[in-house]
């Protein structure tokens, strides 16, 4: 028997129907492998448990409102699966109780610390029901708190990973349980740190996680089970005709993904690649498809794949007294990054000025801005796209620029990347 891991994220848990279909894909593979299960939050609860988050901070009174529609909506799921009775109820609602405490509190800590605290019950929750769901239904599961095998240190709402310790608890742990149990189910995107606290490995974080376990245990194969058929040749949210790629490089994958396609977190492929693991991304609701399987060495002309980035925002930092933007405003500009963490997607520079393109977030950049305006002149450009294209053609990126004011373009072997704006509609009275 060999060991998988199988990740499934918010989409294929967001109602009864979605956990009744992910015990059913569990079902039809335990019988020949073991499996190691990682499961994200249902649906939009990680959304919906940051309301929480900000209304306790903010101490604007609906903390427990939101909260409590979060407790109703898993009590729908769990009423969907016949799994709703007195034994799991209490199971759940101590799950519940540490938030409860906490917002009856005054807020003491820093704001990321208490997201992490707030925000980890929306996974440890998930798993529960779909843990007794797959029990309902007779399969040989056990439920394990992955805060007693992922470590990481306290950079709360972005958490390292401590990988010996991590490696040292899962070494422990793991082995034991596959010896009584078929399928472990766990949690995606959460962690616990040296001194015992949750923390989280960043939103989408789930992903990495299942790199994280795939990586320790030397898993055969990591599975994520989309609401996709695969790796498609762009997201089918935003572009129509897009078709899948049934193979795709290591390399490949990471350089989509760091550009920003949003259909794995970009963390997740390193660990695979450090160790050979074949990672698929397969669908869910056709769980014998064996969707995009991302390897080392394909050997495939790939066709062009597009990458769009939205809400982007350019930052235009030029010398007060025309000197050339030299080594030492470089390195003070992106310790100016570094410290507002902001992740620099494209940048440029000519004789007398340096242009960034990061993500906008207003709180930080307007930090930014004002930390760099005592040395420099600095300019913003609000609602930009980044447009990534990779193995280009000329068509793809004709079809790109259609309504677009292009702010810049770069272009490197087989990859064009641009900063664009749309052309403001102008009205002739
Ligand atoms: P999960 O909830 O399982 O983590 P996500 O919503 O994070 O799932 O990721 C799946 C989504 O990624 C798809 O529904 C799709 O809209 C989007 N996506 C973006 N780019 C691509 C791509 N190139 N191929 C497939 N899906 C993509
Ligand atoms: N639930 C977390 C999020 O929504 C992690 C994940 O889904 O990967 O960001
Ligand atoms: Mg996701």
């Amino acid at each position: 028997m060999s060991l998988k891991v199988f990740k499934f994220g918010g989409a294929s848990v967001k109602d009864a129907n979605g956990v009744q279909n992910v015990a059913k894909i569990l079902n039809a593979h335990s019988s020949k492998d073991k499996i190691l299960t990682v499961v994200s939050a249902t649906g939009k609860t990680t959304n919906a448990l940051e309301l929480v988050v900000q209304s306790y901070y903010n101490q604007d009174g609906k903390a427990n409102e939101h909260l409590q529609s979060i407790k109703n909506d898993h009590v729908s799921i769990m009423q969907g699966l016949d799994i709703f009775n007195e034994e799991i109820a209490a199971d759940i609602s101590d799950t519940f109780v540490e938030i409860d405490w906490m917002i009856e509190d005054e807020v003491q800590d820093g704001f990321n610390y208490i997201y992490d605290q707030i925000v980890s019950v929306g996974e440890l929750v998930s798993s529960k029901i779909l843990y007794h769901r797959c029990k309902k239904e007779g399969l040989n599961v056990c439920w394990l708190d992955v805060r007693d095998v992922l470590i990481t240190d306290n950079s709360y709402r972005e958490a390292k990973v401590l990988w010996n310790d991590t490696q040292k608890r899962m070494d422990e742990r793991i082995n034991d349980l596959f010896g009584k149990f078929d399928i472990i189910i766990t949690q995606g995107f959460i962690g616990c740190s040296t001194e015992n606290f949750n923390t989280t490995l960043g939103r989408e974080g789930s992903d990495f996680t299942a790199g994280i376990f795939s990586y320790c245990l030397d898993a055969e194969s990591l599975s994520i089970w989309k609401d996709v058929p695969g790796i498609l040749t762009a997201d089918p949210r935003l572009f129509e005709n897009v078709t899948k790629i049934d193979r795709l490089d290591y390399r490949e994958a990471i350089e989509m993904t760091y550009f920003g396609a949003k259909v794995i977190h970009p963390k997740t492929i390193k660990p695979l690649q450090n160790k050979n693991i074949p990672l698929y991304v397969r669908p869910f609701n056709d769980y014998l498809s064996e969707g995009t399987l991302i390897t080392s060495n394909v050997d495939t002309v790939y066709p062009p794949v597009i990458v769009i980035e939205s809400g982007q925002a350019l930052i235009h930092i030029s010398t007060k007294d025309f000197s050339f933007v030299a080594e030492e405003h470089l390195s003070e500009i992106f310790e100016r990054l570094d410290t507002y963490k902001l992740k620099v997607n494209m940048m440029r520079n000519t004789a007398i000025s340096f242009s960034v393109a990061v993500q906008n977030d207003p709180k930080k950049i307007s930090k930014l801005m004002e930390d760099l305006s005592m040395n420099y002149n600095v300019l913003k450009d609000d609602d930009l796209e980044l447009i990534t294209v990779r193995h280009y053609d000329d068509a793809t990126v004709t079809r790109m620029k259609e309504g677009k004011i292009v702010l810049f373009e770069e272009t490197f072997r087989q990859t064009v990347r641009m900063a664009v704006k749309d052309i403001p509609v102008v009205k002739r009275k």
